[in-house]
C-alpha cells in the first residue's frame, strides 16, 4: 500500500477518533515512521503550535514516554498506554495509543489520544476491574502497586504494612530502585515521617517537596531527586490503618484538589477490596486452621517413633503456619535442646541450630524455650525486635539471620497432664505474617495433639529401652524367666525353660514341665503352684530341676501373678534361679558342724571325765592332809611360836577351801557324767532343804526368803536341790552391807514350761557382766570380800539346761537382783524335755 492510499484510510481513523471526542480530548493519527499525519486542535494546543505547522512533523522533540509508547503500538501491534509530560504544561497526560492496519499485518499508522490525569472516572476504570479480581490481601497488594501508581500517575510508591503504633514494614514497592526498598525495610516508626503521620491519625498526607521540607524534615533526606510531590495514604478498615499507600510524583500537584479526589477515589476502592480480601483471607485461614489440626491428629497419631513424630509435628507447622519450626526437648542436665527444626529453606536449618541453642535456651528469660519449659506458659512475640538478632557476636551468623528474616515468634509448652514434655517454637520470616492471638490459639491446639504424640512416643521409647534392660538383666543374672497363664497353665514360647531344661514346646506346654522336676520333689510342687493359683499369692518354693545335661539342679522358684486394672489375674511371671551352688555349700557347712559338734562333745565328755575323776581322787588325800593339820593345830599349838600357829592356820583354811573347790567341781563335773533321771520334783520342798541347809547364813545376816506358791517340775532331784541352793545363797551372800537381805521365789507357767525367779536386794550386777557370771570360775570380788569358788552359776546353768531350760539374769546395781530359769512342768512328755531344746 502507497503513501497515498494510506492517507484515506488515516484520516478515516482520524475522524472517527474526533467525532467520538468531539474535539475534547487532544488526538492525533501519525504514519508508521511515526510523523504526525493529522492532529486536532486541542493536540496542537498542548504543543503550542498550529494545527498545520505540525503535519508531516515527526515526533522527535515530544515527550519521550509518548515516543516509546508509539513506537512499541508499532513493533508489538498492540495497543499501549502510558504517561507523558509536555514540556511546559507539566501535567502528566495519559495517552492512548491503537495500530492502525492498512490490511492483513500492515500497520500503516498509530493513532494516539492523550487525556489529563486527573479523572475520577479514568482511576476508577483503570482500577476497579483488577481490584474485583483479587482474592486475598496480598492479590490487592500487587494490584495496587502495579496499577495504581499509574492510574493516578505516580512514578514510584510503596505499601506499608501497619502491624500496631510502632511496627511498620515495607511489604512492597514499585518504581524505585532495589537499595531504596532494601533500606526501607523496617520503617523507623517513632520518626516525623508522612507514612507513620497517616498510620496514627488515619488521615491521607498530600505534599509537595516544600510541605516536606516544612511538616517533615527528618524525610527530605529519603526523597528521591524525581520527587516533586508526595502522598501517603492510609488504607482504613474497620477503624484500624492497615495499610499506607506512599505515592510519590514527578509533578507537584499531589496537593492539588483535583488530584486529591482522584487518590481519595484510589483509597475508597483499595479499602473495598481490602475488606472483601480480608474476609476471604480470614475465612481461608479458618479453614487452613481446621485442616492443620486435623492433619495433625492423623500424622501425629501414626507413629510411635520419637524422630519421626518430632519431624512431623515441625513439618506441619512449617506447612502451614510458620516460616520455621522448632520441638525442643529437655536434657538430662536441666537443660534443652532443639531437637527437631524444620525451614521452608532446608538450607536454613544449620544456621537456625545454632541460632537457637545460643539465643533461647536460657531459662531465666522470659519468653524462651526454656522459660516456657521451666513455667508450662506460651509466650507470644508480634514483632521481634532486631536486638534479638543484633545481640548474636558473630557478624556473619547475624547478617545471615536477618537475610533469614526473624519476625514474629511463638513458643508454647508441649504439656500432657499437667507434666511439660517438650516446647513448640513458630516463627515467621515475614511482616504478611505477623503472629496474633488466633495464631498463638492455634499453636496451643496444635501443641495438645503434638504433645499426646510425642508422649505416646517417648514412652514407647522408655518401655522398649527398658525391655531391653530388662533382656540384658535376666541374661546377666542366669535366671530363667517363664510366663504362664492366669489358670496357671505354661502355654506359648518359653525360651528361658527351653533353654533351662531343653523340654520342646511340646514337651512342656500346659503341665508337661513337671516332668522335668525331680520325681520327689513333684508333687509337692504341684500342690503349692495350684494352692498359689488358687489364692492369686506368691509361690515361692524350692524344686529340684532335671536341666538340659540330664542332671538334677537345686532351684529357688519364685512366681507372681500380674494383675489387671480389675484385679483379676492377666498373666503369671516365675524366674528360677539356680541355688545349686548354695545348696551344697549349706550341706557340706551342716556335715562340718556335725563332726565339730560330735569332736566337741567327745573333748568335753573326755574333760568332765578328767574333772571328775581328779576331783574325786583327790578328795582322798586332801581328807588326810585337813585331817593331820587339824591335828597339828589342836595338839601341838605350845610348840609353835605365834607366827608358826598363824601359818598353821593359813594351811588348815587353804585346806577348806581346797576342798569345797573340790566338792563344787565334783558337783559339776558330776552333771556331766550322771545319768538324768527325770521324777516329779516339789520346788517348794526343794526351797525348804536348801533353807535348812542355809540356816546359819540366814540367821547370821538376819535375812529372810519367801516364796509364793510353787509348782511341781520334772527333773532330777539331787540337781534340782544344788540349784535351789546356789542361787538362794548367792542371793544371801551377795547382800548390801548393813541391810538385812530380802529374798523372794515365784514361778509363772509359760506353756509346757514353769518360769520361776529368785529376787534378791543385794549388791547387784554390772550389765556387763551379766552374761558372764554363768562362766566357771568366773568372780567378780576377791575372797576376802565375798567368799566363793565361781563354780555356783556354772553348775545353774548347766542344771537347767540339762533339764532342757535356761537360766538368765536382770540386775540392778545398789538395788538387787532377779534370777530367771525354766523347768518343764510334770505334763511335758520326757523327749520333749531332752536337753538339747533350749528353753
Ligand atoms: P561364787 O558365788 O562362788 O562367787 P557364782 O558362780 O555363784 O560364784 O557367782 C559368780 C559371781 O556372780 C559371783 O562371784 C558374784 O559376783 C555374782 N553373783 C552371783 N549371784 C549374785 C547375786 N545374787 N547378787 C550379786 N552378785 C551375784
Amino acid at each position: 500500500m502507497t503513501p497515498d492510499t494510506q492517507a484515506p484510510l488515516l484520516r478515516s481513523s482520524f475522524a472517527a477518533l474526533e467525532g467520538e471526542h468531539a474535539g475534547a480530548l487532544p488526538v492525533a493519527v501519525l504514519t508508521a515512521d511515526l510523523r504526525l499525519a493529522h492532529v486536532n486542535a486541542a493536540f496542537a494546543a498542548l504543543s503550542g503550535f498550529s494545527v498545520d505547522k505540525l503535519s508531516g512533523q515527526p515526533l522527535k522533540g515530544w515527550a519521550p514516554e509518548l515516543q516509546a509508547a508509539c513506537a512499541r503500538a508499532v513493533r508489538e501491534d498492540s495497543a499501549q498506554t502510558s504517561l507523558a509530560y509536555t514540556p511546559d504544561h507539566g501535567a502528566p497526560q495519559k495517552v492512548s495509543v491503537w495500530p492502525l492496519h492498512g490490511g492483513p499485518s500492515q500497520i500503516i499508522g498509530v493513532a494516539l489520544r492523550t487525556q489529563p490525569l486527573h479523572d475520577e472516572a479514568a482511576v476508577t476504570l483503570a482500577l476497579s476491574r483488577p481490584l474485583i479480581q483479587t482474592l486475598t490481601v496480598d492479590d490487592v497488594r500487587q494490584v495496587l502497586l502495579k496499577h495504581a501508581l499509574n492510574a493516578v500517575g505516580a512514578y514510584a510508591g510503596t505499601l506499608i504494612e501497619v502491624i500496631d503504633e510502632s511496627n511498620l514494614f515495607m511489604v512492597g514497592s514499585a518504581g524505585y530502585g532495589v537499595p531504596v526498598e532494601q533500606s526501607w525495610q523496617q520503617f523507623p516508626a517513632h520518626s516525623g515521617f508522612p507514612v507513620v503521620h497517616a498510620a496514627h491519625t488515619g488521615e491521607a498526607v498530600f505534599a509537595t517537596l516544600d510541605d516536606l521540607g516544612q511538616n517533615y524534615p527528618d524525610f527530605l533526606p529519603f526523597i528521591q531527586p524525581a520527587t516533586r510531590s508526595f502522598a501517603a495514604l492510609p488504607l482504613m478498615v474497620d477503624g484500624r490503618v492497615h495499610l499506607v499507600l506512599t505515592l510519590s510524583f514527578r509533578h507537584t500537584l499531589a496537593g492539588t484538589a483535583g488530584c486529591q479526589r482522584c487518590l481519595r477515589t484510589l483509597v475508597d476502592l483499595a479499602v473495598q477490596a481490602l475488606r472483601r480480601a480480608q474476609q476471604y483471607d480470614a475465612a481461608c485461614q479458618a479453614q487452613a486452621r481446621a485442616t492443620l489440626l486435623s492433619d495433625a491428629s492423623s500424622a501425629l497419631a501414626s507413629s510411635l517413633d520419637v524422630k519421626e513424630t518430632l519431624d512431623r509435628i515441625t513439618a506441619l507447622s512449617i506447612h502451614h503456619v510458620a516460616d520455621w519450626a522448632a520441638v525442643y526437648l529437655p536434657t538430662a542436665e536441666r537443660s534443652i535442646t532443639a531437637a527437631a527444626i524444620a525451614h521452608q529453606d532446608p538450607e536454613m536449618v544449620e544456621l537456625l541450630r545454632s541460632f537457637v541453642t545460643q539465643s533461647l535456651t536460657e531459662a531465666n528469660l522470659p519468653g524462651t524455650p526454656a522459660w516456657s519449659m521451666q513455667t508450662g506458659q506460651a509466650f507470644m512475640l508480634p514483632v521481634v525486635p532486631p536486638a534479638l538478632i543484633d545481640q548474636n557476636p558473630d557478624p556473619e551468623r547475624r547478617a545471615a539471620l536477618h537475610r533469614m528474616g526473624f519476625h514474629s515468634l511463638i513458643h508454647v509448652p508441649l504439656t500432657v497432664q499437667g507434666r511439660v514434655v517438650g516446647v513448640l517454637g513458630l516463627a515467621s520470616s515475614h511482616p504478611e505474617r505477623t503472629y496474633g492471638p488466633d495464631d498463638l490459639l492455634l499453636a496451643e491446639q496444635l501443641a495438645v495433639r503434638a504433645a499426646l504424640a510425642l508422649d505416646s512416643a517417648l514412652l514407647h521409647e522408655a518401655s522398649q529401652l527398658s525391655e531391653q534392660r530388662y533382656r540384658s538383666l535376666i541374661d546377666a543374672t542366669r535366671q530363667t524367666v517363664w510366663t504362664n497363664t492366669a489358670d496357671g497353665l505354661l502355654l506359648g514360647e518359653q525360651p528361658g525353660w527351653a533353654r533351662l531344661t531343653g523340654q520342646d514346646q511340646a514337651a512342656y506346654s500346659r503341665t508337661g514341665w513337671l516332668e522335668a522336676i525331680h520325681p520327689d520333689d513333684r508333687a509337692r510342687n504341684l500342690e503349692q503352684w495350684q494352692s498359689a493359683v488358687r489364692a492369686r499369692t506368691t509361690y515361692d518354693t524350692h524344686q529340684r530341676v532335671r536341666v538340659a545335661d540330664g542332671t538334677y539342679r537345686h532351684f529357688q522358684v519364685r512366681a507372681v501373678p500380674v494383675l489387671q486394672a480389675d484385679g483379676m489375674v492377666r498373666e503369671w511371671v516365675g524366674v528360677h534361679t539356680d541355688i545349686t551352688e548354695q545348696v551344697e555349700l549349706e550341706v557340706e557347712l551342716e556335715r562340718r558342724v556335725e563332726e565339730r559338734t560330735v569332736a566337741l562333745a567327745r573333748s568335753n565328755a573326755e574333760l568332765e571325765r578328767f574333772a571328775y575323776v581328779a576331783s574325786h581322787d583327790l578328795q582322798e588325800p586332801l581328807r588326810t592332809i585337813a585331817g593331820l593339820t587339824g591335828l597339828l593345830e589342836r595338839r601341838y599349838a605350845d610348840v609353835y611360836d605365834e607366827r608358826g600357829r598363824t601359818l598353821l592356820h593359813m594351811v588348815v583354811q587353804g585346806t577348806e577351801r581346797m576342798k569345797t573347790l573340790l566338792d563344787d567341781l565334783l558337783v559339776y563335773s558330776r552333771l556331766g557324767a550322771e545319768r538324768l533321771t527325770l521324777e516329779p520334783v516339789d520346788t517348794s520342798a526343794l526351797v525348804e532343804e536348801a533353807l535348812e541347809r542355809l540356816s546359819g547364813t540366814l540367821e547370821d545376816s538376819g535375812g529372810r526368803v519367801t516364796y509364793a506358791a510353787l509348782p511341781t517340775v520334772l527333773g532330777s532331784h539331787f540337781q534340782l536341790g544344788q540349784l535351789f541352793q546356789n542361787l538362794i545363797g548367792n542371793a544371801l551372800k551377795f547382800r548390801t552391807p548393813g541391810l538385812s537381805p530380802e529374798v523372794h521365789i515365784q514361778a509363772v507357767r509359760d506353756e509346757e514350761f514353769w518360769h520361776l525367779t529368785v529376787t534378791d536386794n543385794g549388791i547387784g550386777i554390772e550389765d556387763s557382766y551379766l552374761e558372764r557370771i554363768f562362766v566357771m570360775f568366773q568372780r567378780l570380788h576377791t575372797r576376802e570380800a565375798y567368799a566363793g569358788t565361781g563354780l555356783g552359776l556354772a553348775i545353774c546353768q548347766k542344771v537347767t539346761e540339762r533339764h532342757g531350760g535356761r537360766i538368765w539374769v536382770e540386775s540392778q546395781p545398789g538395788v538387787g537382783s532377779t534370777f530367771h530359769f525354766t523347768l518343764p512342768s510334770v505334763s511335758i512328755s520326757a523327749s520333749a524335755a531332752n536337753p538339747l531344746s533350749r528353753r
